[in-house]
Order: structure tokens, then sequence, then C-alpha cells
């Protein structure tokens, strides 16, 4: 098996330290002062995230929002709906997603486990006893799809391989996320913080752009920063799927609806020793306070010993704590990567929570499709029009890059122009993809079989611009950065109807330009909000 980097730093937080840039200037005392009232606010208002330590501190933000086109932010908001129909429809094919997934699953074991599990509950009969379970069609999918503005640099015309794009510049898909699609609740806060700021300090907001080289901002208009209810949509979203179990499952002796589902919950299955707990915490609060709804908080692995399945009336009902609780919907913030899989007994567990009735958000279907392979496969002509009509395909194509699995003719560009590609595998949480002169040198490694594991992407080029970074260390480093912007959606559906279908916010990631990955767990890049220009 080739190297791939199991580092997932979705969950490990590396300190977060930019290079200066620029070197300060005069205006730097007004900026310290501006940055202690920032760091006041992300205490007062929970935008937070835990060292390794245990111990809080703000969230990596930029001090003010940086500027990102509108015209790319309409246009990556109208196609939320889209993806997170097509999520839903290329989940339920699963025929086809095996098929596509066949080559992968050869050369990497973590498809292969889901793949399995897929098979087991969805395609062979389930086994003596369970056959004649009831089955959940009802799947909730909390998505997002991140992009970046492509400036393709002269040099991209020599790839010929690209010459067949239709995403040709504009702003290009990175990835889509079907699971643990992670800081909506901080994203929310942070846009509030950065409304704060360019309101309560209108002059010093003006300065700071300037420091950074941006004389084009004289005024602030509060209204071009685009308000955001990610925890109020994405909240809303898992809710609607609990109050849907809870009226179908959830009824007394004389088969009427139960008024009271306090003994019922929305699960959320967490790393033990996450550092993103505010971010999952906000929506735990919100359906807590919203809709009265409890949420447990538990690993795979706590889980693998306390969760069993009861059966009643065929219904596989999911319950934990020696059947004293039901769960009505599970919402994974773990099980993305390797590592939340030590031993067998986490894949068990997950394997009955699948079989379970409870809704899942994702089914394992649903986390298949966000694999990058499906990205490539979809990517292919005539693939979308399976799943959407013509308008929603036009829509979508442009705005993928060029995908490509490895074969003689993708292997041979990436190796003779390495800076025009990414080489990806199918794993998800930061820190796995070569770039560069890296890859020429990873692909004369791999043995057939394990090219089946990777796909080769074109690299998307954002057009730089400065940013004031404040770090978890409390220090702003102002540096020349990148952006990446994520739209996260919410569905609910059960293969025949849309009950839910929302684009649930913005999220936007700037890192430092030259760094390759973007992830905020992992410690490349911090939160920002666009600030909307023409
Ligand atoms: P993961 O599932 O690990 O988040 P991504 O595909 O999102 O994988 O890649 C991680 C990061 O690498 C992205 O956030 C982005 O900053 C960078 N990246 C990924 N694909 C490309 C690309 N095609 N061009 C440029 N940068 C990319
Ligand atoms: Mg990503």
């Amino acid at each position: 098996m080739a190297a791939i980097v199991q580092d997932d730093t979705k969950k490990t937080s590396k300190s977060f330290e930019t290079p200066v840039v620029k070197s300060e200037g005069t205006f730097f005392k007004e900026r310290e002062s501006l940055k202690r009232d920032v760091i006041d606010w992300t205490s007062a208002n929970g935008l937070l995230v835990r060292n390794k330590d245990g111990v809080f501190t703000n969230c990596p933000i930029t001090l003010i929002p940086s500027t990102f086109p509108q015209k790319v932010y309409v246009e990556a908001c109208d196609v939320a709906m889209i993806f997170n129909r097509l999520v839903d429809r290329v989940s339920r094919d699963v025929p086809w997603l095996l098929e596509q997934l066949k080559d992968t699953a050869a050369g990497d074991d973590f498809i292969m486990k889901q793949i399995q599990i897929c098979k087991k509950v969805h395609v062979e009969e389930m086994e003596e006893g369970s056959k004649t379970w009831k089955k959940q069609h009802l799947y909730l999918g909390l998505n997002r799809s991140d992009y970046m503005i492509h400036d393709p640099p002269p040099s991209e015309k020599d790839v010929s391989l690209f010459s067949s794009n239709e995403g040709q510049g504009g702003f290009l898909q990175v990835e889509l996320n079907t699971i643990a699609s992670s800081f909506g609740a901080l994203s929310n806060k942070t846009c509030a913080l950065h409304r704060f700021v360019l309101q309560r300090y209108e002059e010093a907001s003006i300065e700071c752009y300037k420091s950074i080289g941006n004389n084009n901002i004289d005024r602030i208009d509060s209204n071009r920063l685009p308000t955001t209810n990610n925890i109020e949509i994405l909240s809303t979203g898992m809710a609607e799927a609990f109050k849907r179990y809870a009226k179908e499952v959830c009824r007394d002796e004389n088969n009427q609806p139960k008024e009271n589902i306090q003994k019922k919950y929305i699960l959320f299955i967490v790393q033990e020793n996450e550092t993103n707990t505010v971010d999952q915490r906000m929506l735990e609060y919100e359906l807590f306070y919203k809709h009265n709804i409890h949420v447990l908080r538990r690993s795979l692995t706590n889980l693998s010993k306390t969760a069993e399945i009861v059966v009643t009336s065929n219904v596989p009902k999911l319950y934990v704590d020696n059947k004293t609780k039901e769960i009505c919907v599970v919402y994974f913030r773990d099980g993305y990567a390797p590592d939340a899989y030590p031993t067998n007994a986490e894949w068990d567990v997950r394997e009955l929570i699948e079989k379970s009735y409870a809704v899942k958000c994702p089914s394992i279907a649903y986390q298949l499709v966000g694999a990058k392979k499906i990205q490539q496969a979809l990517s292919v002509k005539g693939v979308l029009e399976r799943y959407l009509s013509s308008n929603e395909v036009i829509k979508i194509r442009k705005c993928f890059a060029g995908l490509y699995e490895l074969n003689d003719d993708s292997i041979l560009a990436a190796i003779e122009h390495p800076e025009h590609f990414v080489l990806k595998p199918q794993r998800e949480g930061g820190g796995n993809n070569f770039y560069g002169k890296d890859i020429p040198e990873q692909l004369k490694k791999m043995s057939k079989v394990e090219r089946g594991a990777y796909i080769l992407m074109q690299r998307i080029f954002p057009p730089p611009q400065n940013a004031l970074m404040l770090t978890k260390t409390g220090k702003v480093n102002s540096a020349k950065a990148l952006s990446e912007l994520g739209i996260y959606g919410a569905y609910l559906g059960d293969g025949k109807s849309e009950y839910f279908n929302e684009n649930a916010g913005h999220l936007l990631r700037t890192k430092v330009n030259g760094t390759d990955e973007g992830g905020v767990a992992s410690g490349y890049a911090v939160l920002d909000s666009p600030y909307l220009v023409m």
C-alpha cells in the first residue's frame, strides 16, 4: 500500500503559526487594541476551540473579513440545494455507487469496510432473523461543498488534458463533504464577530484594510457581510428528522402518537478527545432550547459496548444504556477516518447503526458519495444526467475542476506538469493529499492496485490577497493568503419526497499563500467571513 498519510487532522490540532510578511507599521498600537477587543468577544460569545490540554482559546480567525466576489458567492449558494439532491439520489443508486468504487476498494481497506456494510445492509438479504426488519428510507444530509476561485496561470494552457474542462475560470469545487462537515456553528459566530468589528470599529477596520494594502475600502457597508443562519438551519434539519421519526415510531399501546418524547434522543457520535466541541455544542443547545430535543454525545468505542437494537413490531429501534434511551437520529461528527475504528468492535457498531431504524446523518451510502472517487466519477460526461435535470446539470458542471482516474494519460500529464495537479486518496480531514514534485514521486512508487485508491485533480489557483490573522496564541500575523468558501446544505428525504432542502449558510477559511492544505482544525487555515465586493 502506498503511503497514505493517515494524519487525521480533522482531529489533531497543530499550533497555527503564520510567517509575518509585512513589518508592523504605525497602525500597530490601534490594531493591538482592536485585537484585545476581538479576543474578549470570542470569549464572551463562544468563538472558541479547545487545545489538546483541554483549555479553551479563541478560534483562529481573521481580524477583519476578507473581500470576496459577490457573483461567486451568489452562484455557490445557488447550487447548494442541487448538490443536496444529487448526494441523496446517488446514495440511493447503490449498484452504480459500488461499481464506481470497485477498483478503489481493492486499494483502500477503509473504503472496502464501508462497502461491506453498504452491501450487507442495502444489497444482500439481511441475515436470518433480520430479514423482516423495517428499513429506514429517510436520510438526513448535512453537507458542505467547498470552492476556490480559479485564476489560471498561463502555464495551465500547456496541460492538454484540461482542454475539455467545462469548469475553466470562475470558481471550482474543491470537494463535497457528506460526513462531519464541521465549523458551521463557529462560522455563524465568526460572521457575528466581523459584523461587530465593522460596525463598532469602522475607522479601525478601514485602517486595517489599508494596512494590508487594500485601499479600495474607504467606507464600511456591513450589508456586504452576508448573514448566515448555519446553526438554525443545520439544527432544524436534525429536528425535522427527529420529529418525522418520532411521529411514525413513537406510539403508545393503542398506536396513538406519544406526546412525551423526552426519552428519545439525537445521538452525536464524537471523538473522545475532540477539540472542536463548541462547534458541536452550539447545535446541541439550539436543539434543546428551540426544539426541546435532547442530545447524547458518545464515541464509537463507547457505543460498541452500549448500543443495541430492540425490535418492536418489526422496527429495529436503536437504544443505548441498557435499552433505556431510544435514538431517533444519529449525527456523525466522527467515523470519517480509519482511526475512528481501532478495532472490529467500532465497525460492528457502525453496521448495527446502519441496520437500525434511526435516521442516519449520514447513511453509509451518503458517506461513500463523499469519496473523492465519486466526485471524479460524477464529472464523467453523461453521469450527472442520470440524477439531475439539464438545467441543474449546467449549473453544477460549471464548477467542476478537471478530475481524473489514474490512467496512462492522466499519469503522464501529472508527471509532466505536477504543479497543475493534486493527488488525492480517499481520505477526509486534511493533510492527506500530495502536491507538486511529491506527485511524480508517489505515482512511481504505486502499484496498479494502489493507484485505484487515488484520483488526480486539476490544481486550483485562487487569487491571493493579504489578510490579518489572529492565531490561537493571540498574535496577529499579516500574510498573503488564499480563501476557500464552503456552502452548507441540509437535506431530508426518503427517495420519494424531499421534506427539507436548504442552503444552510457559509464558511470562509483563509490560509497563508504557499500552504497546500486548508483545514482549520488541522491548523492550516483560520475562520474568515466574505465581505462581498463587485
Ligand atoms: P480533505 O477531505 O482532507 O479536506 P480536500 O480535498 O478538501 O481534502 O483537500 C484539503 C485542502 O487541500 C483543501 O482545503 C484545499 O486547501 C487544498 N486543495 C484540495 N484540492 C485542491 C485543488 N484541486 N487545488 C488546490 N488546492 C486544493
Ligand atoms: Mg476539505
